[in-house]
């Protein structure tokens, strides 16, 4: 078995792969251990396929995974991840921009006792309006959100304990998640500065409408790590409160017909008591249904509510 599993999603990268060969195990074998590199072709339509075969002919290190069709970079790794002997998974973009001669620095970091260890591209060069700008909104808003406070969630080059990952399922773009999520689990994630590099063959597959697909994939990261367990909890809690100013309002809405002996029919405060009080109800109702759902989910599955560093005895 591999010491460690270099994983590398890879997509219309023909220009750059035989650099990337050349660069990724030049660092690895002046690093000493043994290791694999997987590579998940992600349906590329260039001549990278014919590329990686070659190499994988002449380097049996180097397995392939070729996509039916496009799935996307995060289903690259979760491929990868799940054919990964090594004790160690490091993640890497194919094109070049993250740099393999950072890769005994990360693993060092790794050895001081973390289980997850984050590259930050401190000078990161790419476009500023479009890439670098968006990116320090979500990184922000990341670390808000999740409590994991990292400066660069959208660094591919990341080393992880194999355990780490084999807890987490990706979808959408999850893969930047997996530090965040892994701290639910209560793993150690660390981060250190990386070599950034401009793109030297191809183009970038990203625009600017990956942001919105991650700002949405925040809300499910969010939810799922405050209030997966108890969903009752979260929208029970706006029902009630709905729920109960709505009554409050009714009640006055009652007083003022029945004492005051107003006509209260055209009065726009019953809409508001009738909307808050549906809302409420249906807040309760959306509740106990998660409630079902999350045991249908934990006991269909196996998963633990819980995760063990160590056990004695
Ligand atoms: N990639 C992939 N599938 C896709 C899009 C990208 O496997 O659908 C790979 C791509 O080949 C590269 C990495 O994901 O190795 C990062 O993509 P890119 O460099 O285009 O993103 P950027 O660095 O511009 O954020
Ligand atoms: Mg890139």
């Amino acid at each position: 078995m591999p010491h460690l599993s270099v994983v590398i999603p890879l997509y219309n990268e023909e220009a750059a792969i035989d650099e990337l060969y050349r660069q990724l195990t030049e660092a690895l074998e002046a690093y000493g251990a043994s290791y694999e590199v997987i590579v998940a072709d992600d349906g590329s339509t260039d001549g990278s396929f014919e590329k990686l075969k070659a190499i994988h002919a002449r380097d049996s290190r180097w397995r392939i995974i070729r996509f039916r069709r496009n799935f996307g970079q995060t289903a690259g790794f979760a491929a990868g991840f799940d054919r990964a002997r090594g004790d160690v998974i490091i993640t890497i973009d194919a094109d070049l921009q993250n740099d393999p001669a950072d890769i005994p620095r990360l693993m060092a970091k790794l050895e001081e006792g973390y289980d997850i260890v984050s590259g930050w591209r401190v000078d990161r060069k790419d476009a500023f309006l479009t890439r670098k700008l968006p990116s320090m909104t979500a990184n922000w808003l990341i670390s808000r959100a999740t409590h994991v406070h990292l400066h660069d969630y959208g660094c591919s080059l990341k080393a992880y304990r194999a355990d780490v990952v084999n807890h987490i399922h990706l979808y959408g773009e999850l893969h930047r998640f997996i530090p965040a999520v892994a701290s639910g689990y209560g793993v150690r994630v660390a981060e250190i500065p990386v070599n950034h590099r401009p793109r030297a063959h191809g183009s970038s597959k990203y625009g600017i409408t990956r942001t919105f697909r991650v700002l949405l994939d925040l809300i499910t990261i969010y939810f799922l790590l405050g209030y997966s367990t108890r969903p009752i909890q979260i929208f029970g809690g706006v029902g009630l409160v709905s729920f109960g100013v709505g009554v409050l309002v009714g009640l006055y809405l009652t007083l003022v017909k029945f004492a005051l002996g107003q006509d209260i029919g055209t009065r726009p405060l019953l809409l508001l008591a009738v909307l808050l009080i549906l809302l409420g109800v249906q807040m309760i109702g959306m509740g106990l249904l998660g409630e079902l759902i999350i045991r249908t989910y934990y006991e269909s599955t196996g998963k633990p509510i819980f995760y063990v560093r160590e056990e004695l005895g």
